[in-house]
């Protein structure tokens, strides 16, 4: 990468960071789903249709002005495989065109040296791609021996930062492959991090010693920042509960393929209100709302954002809120904001 390209996206990260510290009334991260569709099939997921067709480029557009006209800073395109969607290159430029920082999630199948090139000149400016083994089996072929040739190509190529992820807990069968792909992602020049997931029947458990091992020397390899921001993952490792307030619904927005937004894509459903009809209002009710499942959430992303705000407006049940907005009490008063 480029230092002019590198210099240039931290100062950009800077100046959105500051502007999320300074103000709480924008969104900071929002998710979209151009199409749901994938080439793969996880045996965890269920994000993914073999089916559905790409969201027409207009829609998606639509969509994005909305995001920007509500201050988000940052978007982040997800599946599905996001990379399936022809038109992928124009949703970069228009997030870059309305001054919000590009972001990709994608199980990183489809990255040809003019593939990354094409990805370059749209402007994307972040990557991540997830790495579940280093040997496909029969959950999951997202794995670092399939994958090695297109991360050597991302190495070479990429002008944009590259991230890649891999996963401990939830009975992976080999917990040393999280050391092995976080090995390789630094020998290639890409930060790394390491997911804790919690079982197939979504309990919390424990780590087993070794898990934890693993989690901590993967942790020292990646990077610092996103360390210091995931102190959550050592509860979740210990098996324990974590308090936190999830903003989900404000400060982070999840835009499903039918333009839906939704706390997240664990908790799709809710608010499931048409984004062209999103408000303020509507922004205000989840900020202060707490959400049930915060204790044992594991969505990384969701926990960065929430530490910007942590230290500012607790959040009430929906109950309050919902009680609260019918009294019509004023936003500051709801929250006890000074
Ligand atoms: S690659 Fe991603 S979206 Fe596709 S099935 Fe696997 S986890 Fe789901
Ligand atoms: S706590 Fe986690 S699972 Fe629950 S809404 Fe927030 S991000 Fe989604």
């Amino acid at each position: 990468m480029k230092k002019t390209t590198f210099l240039k996206r931290k100062l950009r990260e800077a100046s959105f960071i500051s502007r999320a510290l300074l103000s709480s009334r924008h969104p900071v991260l929002a998710h979209l789903i151009p199409m749901r569709r994938c080439n793969l099939a996880c045996g965890y997921c269920n994000e993914y249709d073999r089916t559905s067709k790409p969201v027409d480029l207009e829609i998606i557009k639509a969509r994005l002005d909305k995001l920007a006209d509500l201050g988000t800073s940052i978007v982040t395109i997800s599946g599905g495989e996001p990379m399936m969607h022809p038109e992928l290159d124009q949703i970069i430029q228009h997030i870059r065109h309305r001054g919000m920082i590009a972001g990709l999630i994608s199980n990183g199948y489809y990255f040809t040296p003019e593939r990354i090139k094409r990805l370059n000149k749209a402007g994307l400016e972040y990557l991540q791609i997830s790495i579940d083994n280093v040997e496909p089996d029969e959950v999951s072929r997202k794995s670092l021996r399939v994958l090695d040739k297109k991360l050597r190509h991302l190495s070479e190529h990429a002008d944009f930062h590259v991230n890649i992820n891999s996963v401990i807990g939830g009975g992976i069968k080999n917990p040393d492959d999280a050391l092995t792909v976080a090995r390789r992602a630094v020998e290639l020049g890409f930060s790394t991090t390491v997911g804790v997931i919690h079982d197939g029947d979504g309990t919390l458990k424990p780590l087993s010693p070794k898990e934890k091992d693993i989690f901590q020397q993967v942790k020292k390899m990646g990077n610092k920042d996103h360390a210091r921001l995931n102190w959550f993952q050592d509860s979740i490792a210990e098996g324990k509960a974590y308090n936190w307030r999830c903003r989900a619904g404000a400060r982070y927005l999840y835009i499903c393929e039918d333009g839906l937004v939704h706390w997240c894509s664990q908790q799709r459903g809710y608010p499931g209100i048409p984004l062209e009809q999103y408000t303020m209002d509507d922004f205000d009710r989840e900020y202060k709302t707490e959400k049930w499942c915060a204790p044992t959430c594991t969505l990384q992303c969701v926990h960065q954002v929430g530490i910007l705000d942590n230290w500012r407006d607790p959040q009430k049940t929906p109950t309050q809120v919902a009680q609260e907005q019918k009294d019509g009490k004023g936003v500051g008063e709801m929250i006890g904001a000074d």
